[in-house]
């Protein structure tokens, strides 16, 4: 048995690729595969209203909200964001809690004039924490505020809603479909697929329509403009037919298994389980103040990084996969997406009790 921790693009849920294998060389009983038929098709055009009415179904999308399916992943929202909404002299705030942030605001920079960070992960008695909103610097005229509410390579998570008067961007890339959302909070969530989507190279975006309806259309790329996308129902030019798919199987999946309520109850049960074992050794630490914790990615280090070559062979041998850290960050990084069963995490505290004992 292997239980994959890669951060993404990461494990995909065991019944979704079967699912996809049996039916590879025979869609929908038309004698081709998906990849082979056109996006015009009828019979892909109802997969993709399929995929969409699901998606609506388990994330609750208000009426006012329109849903694409996008090119370029979570980065190619870093820079659609801002030159959609955003004029080339506006202000936009951004919070930076963590890497992912950061590469957003770098984004941002080359299209609009001033980019303010409201605020920065700072280091606290208890860990790294996110400073509360009422130390926040906010703009008084910003077009948006952007902040990325799951920090994959951190393992920091801002789990309350901003809360100000301008349109609130989320990249919800490693944290989407893991918990019930209020998504009429939210201006844009925008969300790369290969983490608790899909295969990579492909993106989720919900707008609210009086934003779509203030695209600028000028100076976006086509491909990426929100408004054209949507009038061609996220088909202006060919799109990631194969991704498009095994999203809309994935949101299958999500609905069977009892939607988002159930991801996570899953998702916590996981969590606490590896969260417990850490802070209970000598031997583990994570240093993410309890409050700012993610329930997706748990970065761990082991005390002695001496012992993290060997920590990482004997995982690989027990069929425990990509659990080395980010290498911005070093250490371990234990990613649990929807797909990951509670089964894995077990497997994996397992281990690491065992592993701390022979080397403690
Ligand atoms: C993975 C990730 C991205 C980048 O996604 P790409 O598809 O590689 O562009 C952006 N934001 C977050 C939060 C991520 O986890």
């Amino acid at each position: 048995m292997k239980y994959n921790f890669s951060a993404g693009p990461a494990m995909l849920p065991a019944p979704v690729l079967a699912k996809a294998q049996q039916e590879l060389i025979n869609w929908r009983g038309l004698g081709i595969s998906v990849m082979e038929i056109s996006h015009r098709d009828p019979v892909y055009v109802q997969m993709t209203e399929e995929a969409e009415q699901d998606l609506r179904d388990l994330m609750a999308i208000p009426d006012n909200y329109t849903v694409l399916f996008m090119h370029g992943g979570g980065r190619g929202q870093f820079s659609a964001v801002p030159q959609n909404i955003a004029s080339a002299d506006a202000t936009v705030d951004y919070l930076d809690s963590g890497i992912w942030s950061q590469f957003a605001i770098r984004e941002a920079q080359k299209y609009v004039e001033q980019v303010n960070v409201v605020a920065r992960v700072t280091e606290t008695a208890a860990g790294k924490a996110i400073p509360d909103f009422s130390d926040w610097q906010l703009s008084p005229n910003a077009a948006y505020l952007h902040y990325c509410p799951n920090e994959t390579v951190d393992g920091i998570a801002l789990r309350q809603i901003p809360q100000v008067s301008v349109p609130i961007v989320a990249d919800m890339s490693s944290v989407i479909l893991a918990e019930p959302l209020d998504v009429s909070k939210f201006g844009i969530i925008y969300a790369g697929a290969q983490k608790n989507i899909g295969p990579s190279g492909f993106a989720v975006v919900i707008i609210r329509n009086d934003l779509l309806e203030k695209t600028q259309q000028e100076r976006v790329c086509t491909v990426m403009n929100y408004k054209v996308q949507a009038a061609d129902k996220s088909m202006y030019n060919t799109p990631n037919t194969f991704a498009w798919y095994l999203a809309g199987e994935v949101f299958k999946w999500i609905k069977a298994e009892g939607g988002v309520e159930a991801m996570a109850d899953l998702n916590h049960r996981k969590a606490s389980l590896l969260y417990e074992c850490v802070d209970n050794s000598n031997f583990y630490r994570n240093t993410v103040a309890v409050a700012y914790r993610s329930i997706m990615n748990v970065p761990f280090q082991l005390r002695d990084d001496a012992l993290d070559a060997e920590f990482l062979r004997q995982a690989q041998a027990e069929g425990l996969m990509s659990l080395k850290g980010h290498r911005f960050v070093g250490g371990m990084r234990a990613s649990m997406y929807n797909a990951m069963p509670y089964e894995g995490a077990q497997a994996l505290v397992d281990f690491m009790t065992r592993f701390a004992k022979q080397y403690s």
